[in-house]
């Protein structure tokens, strides 16, 4: 269960949330726990996290190790503070920063060499689920961004942009057969490995739906933007049996 905070908690905020959150989660064992606080909260995140399991996540990466490049964080850089994730191809970051499939599979390698996780995240519009291109996006999405990745610490995160922060869910059937439409697209990039990568959905999950969208077969975890900035919500999300 993976939490997206996007532009959103200052140091003290962060300070705040982990230590609401942790002893909401203390017994948790069988379910990994990612949180992407922004880059500043990193370092304060891994401090208060210690010895616990939750893991640390970057919410961007660039593709560089180094050099001019203003405003970008290397994938050394956020193993210099602990992460051992990183969020690549976001859909906001393919709208608003123009990340493209390219883009998004340089950063891919870049952080998988440097031997942080990626979780990879694809999905289609509004528009392109209407017009019938769901399928189409996603295979495109998944050729271009794994061009030349090995199967080795991969997440994939499936989020239907018009699912994300709308208050709009997937149905769980509309995501189990994206979800088993992506993994049959896997099986053809890596084989049999690809029942062991997981497949994540994400949009609009919260504590109340999470376990509909869990009890499918391909739906493996969620990664969670809104519903994970308070400690009871992400927790309830975390412990959704
Ligand atoms: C996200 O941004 O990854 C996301 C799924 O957001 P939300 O849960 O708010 O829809």
């Amino acid at each position: 269960m993976a939490a997206n905070w996007k532009m959103n908690k200052t140091t003290k905020e962060t300070e705040g949330f982990i230590n609401g959150f942790l002893p909401l989660v203390k017994d948790v064992q069988d379910v990994e726990i990612v949180i992407a606080p922004p880059f500043t909260s990193l370092p304060v995140a891994a401090k208060l996290l210690g010895e616990s399991n939750i893991k640390l996540a970057g919410q961007n990466v660039f593709y560089e190790e180094s050099g001019a490049y203003t405003g970008e964080i290397s994938p050394l850089m956020l193993k210099d503070v602990e992460c051992s994730y990183v969020i690549i191809g976001h859909s906001e970051r393919r709208q608003y920063f123009g990340e493209t499939d390219e883009t998004v599979n340089r950063k891919i390698r870049a952080a998988i060499s440097a031997g942080l996780a990626v979780i990879f995240c694809i999905g289609e519009t509004l528009e392109q689920r209407e017009s019938g291109n769901t399928f189409n996006i996603l295979k495109r999405q998944i050729t271009e961004g794994l061009r030349g990745i090995t199967a080795n610490g991969l997440v994939l995160a499936y989020e239907p942009v018009w699912a994300i922060g709308t208050g709009k869910t997937a149905s769980p059937e509309q995501a189990q057969e994206a979800h088993r439409f992506i993994r049959s697209e896997l099986g053809n990039l890596y084989g049999d490995t690809a029942g062991t990568i997981r497949i994540l959905y994400g949009g609009s999950v919260k504590p109340d739906n999470v376990s509909s969208l869990m009890s499918k077969e391909d739906v493996d975890g969620a990664l969670v933007g809104g519903a994970s900035l308070k400690p009871d919500s992400f927790a309830g999300i975390v412990k959704y049996i």
